[in-house]
């Protein structure tokens, strides 16, 4: 028998599981540990709340969760013991899970905002997209961000997927959520925005975006906002043959912004507006932010080079959309300047693995997942044969289970989960697929 623990229930986390289930079928048991009593990561927190064909993915991750040799081991937080949670203490360290299992998968994805690190950067009213998508989306940990939305113009830093979603998320009317799961707490507050303008910030241009077509497209059709591109910042359009066929659909859906007529735009509240080669260097503002300063780039090989040519916009919130880290664990090694587990092609240490965002970074779709979780376990089953893993003997779950009882760690199970999602939809407002418990103790309450 194969013992295997993956720690996080994100993609990366379910698709090892799937592969590991087809690599060793009934001769594998697999635990797969969460932090929060519900399961599933970025799906549930990340995904954007009026994208749901795409967190349709998890009743795949379901199909794999609901076999006898995957189990979800929910609530429980691994890092080191007695240390406190706000020391990136846990329940049950990387060691004993070590001697537990044969292999301990960390499948914990990149939930850390990459700092700004400017000045300014601890002003009120200025979060990172973690904080911010956590906030909308109802990650118990963000839920109380409370961001100020009372002022006229958000700055977001960014031209990825990220800011596009944020962007989008503020631009929208309350009719506009109709059938999404936003949280009930931010859907009131952004009915009650009076934002006028979103201004997204590129410190490169056009062509470097890293914002894909159909996301991109989203933003022409909002009933009460219109993107804005200057057409002086457009490249030649016969340079868009040079690129790759998904950023050329992109810049394509810039062409269009750039052509869209002042009188469409009279009728809309809010502007979003790109701003291309615009890096930002400092916030300003007493206590809160007022304003951002920007210094005026230029492309040079690709990259952004400063032209010291500076200006302030004047901003209300600013969320930073500039990536991700992943959490250190105790007791692995973590590479700092990549903000990742210090890894080689996955293996850390031997019988430690790392896969998805905790391996490569923050890129990627959610399907480039599965073939990472195929590749670890591909690489777990290679070193299990060749002898490279210590041959003890591991009692695996059963193991685990003694632990926890001795330790008394409450443990939520994915049936216990599927009682949450339940009184979730259960408490939902019309329309909408369900109402998240933004709450862990609400959480584990709403099971009983
Ligand atoms: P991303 O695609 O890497 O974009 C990050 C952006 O931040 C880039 O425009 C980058 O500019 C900019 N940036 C980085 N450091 C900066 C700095 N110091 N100052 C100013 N700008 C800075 O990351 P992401 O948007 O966080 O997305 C993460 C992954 O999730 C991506 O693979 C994305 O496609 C995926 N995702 C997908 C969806 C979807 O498909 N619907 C939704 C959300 C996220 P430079 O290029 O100049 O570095």
């Amino acid at each position: 028998m194969r013992h295997i623990a993956i720690i996080g229930s994100g993609p990366a986390g379910y698709y090892t599981a799937e592969a590991a289930q087809k690599k060793w079928g009934d001769e594998v048991r697999v635990d797969i540990f969460d932090r929060l009593p519900v399961p599933y990561g970025l799906i549930r927190t990340g995904v954007a709340p009026d994208h749901q064909s795409i967190k349709g993915v998890s009743r795949r991750y379901e199909q794999t969760a609901l076999s006898d040799n995957v189990r979800f081991v929910g609530n429980v937080t691994v890092g080191a013991v007695g240390a406190g949670q706000a020391n990136g203490g846990g329940d049950v360290s990387i060691e004993e899970l070590r001697g537990l299992y044969d292999a301990v998968i960390l499948a914990t994805g990149a939930p850390r905002d990459r700092p700004l690190d400017m000045p300014g950067d601890g002003l009120r009213n200025v979060y990172g997209s973690a904080a911010f998508v956590g906030w909308y989306n109802g990650h118990p940990e963000f839920a109380g961000l409370a961001p100020d939305l009372s002022g006229d113009t958000a700055v977001v830093i960014g031209m990825g997927n990220v800011a596009l979603d944020v962007a989008r998320i503020l631009a929208k009317t309350g009719e506009e959520f109709t059938g999404s799961d936003i949280v009930g707490h931010a859907l009131e507050a952004l009915q009650a925005s009076k934002l006028k303008r979103v201004v997204i910030l590129g410190r490169r241009g056009p062509h470097q975006i890293m914002m894909t077509p159909k996301e991109l497209g989203e933003l022409g059709h909002l009933s009460r906002a219109a993107p804005r591109v200057d057409p002086a910042d457009l490249p030649d359009e016969g340079d868009d043959a040079l690129l790759e066929p998904g950023i050329r659909k992109s810049v394509t859906h810039l062409r269009g912004f750039a052509a869209i007529p002042e009188s469409f735009r009279a009728d809309m509240e809010i502007d979003v507006e790109f701003d291309f080669f615009a890096a930002p260097k400092a916030l300003l503002g007493e206590g809160k932010v007022e304003a951002i300063e920007v210094e005026r780039t230029r492309i040079d090989g690709g990259r952004a080079v400063g032209t010291g040519e500076f200006y302030e916009i004047l901003a209300s919130l600013v969320i930073s959309c500039i990536g991700y880290r992943t959490s250190p664990i105790a007791g692995v090694p973590f590479d700092e300047r990549a903000g990742r587990f210090a890894n080689d092609e996955g293996r850390i240490l031997p019988g430690l693995y790392c896969v998805g965002w905790a391996r490569r970074g923050p890129s990627g779709t959610i399907g480039t997942n599965r073939p990472d979780g195929f590749g670890v376990i591909d690489m777990v089953a290679a070193d299990l044969e060749s002898g490279t893993l210590p041959s003890a003997s591991r009692k695996g779950r059963a193991g685990f289970d003694e632990l926890a009882q001795a330790r008394g760690i409450e443990v939520v199970t994915f049936r216990d989960w599927k009682k949450i999602e339940e009184a979730e939809a259960a408490r939902a407002r019309e329309g909408a697929p369900r109402e998240k418990f933004v709450d862990v103790a609400e959480m584990i309450r709403a099971r009983d």
